[in-house]
């Protein structure tokens, strides 16, 4: 399966962090919402970041610093790259 970058799929696996930190709003998280509804493979996808970041959150109860999300997205964008070879 080749996913062009333009499609829904791709687009919302770039989202899934803002999603995960609610920090996405009306239009977009309808959007988001909808299709990880309609899409078995998003669906997924989202349930195994939610996981990853739920471990990493589990390192400490400190709550998120802004320095730890760098870290986090940098170690999830890696993942993912893994993920999507
Ligand atoms: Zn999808």
């Amino acid at each position: 399966m080749d996913e062009s970058l333009n499609s829904p799929c791709a687009e919302l696996r770039q989202l899934v962090t803002e999603y995960l930190e609610e920090v996405m709003t009306g239009e977009e998280l309808a959007w988001f919402e909808s299709h990880v509804h309609e899409c078995g493979s998003c669906e997924v996808h989202v349930h195994e970041v939610k996981a990853f970041v739920g471990v990493l959150a589990r390192c400490g109860p400190e709550p998120v610093s802004p320095e730890t999300r760098q870290r986090l997205h940098a170690a999830f964008r890696e993942w993912r790259a893994e993920v999507d070879q």
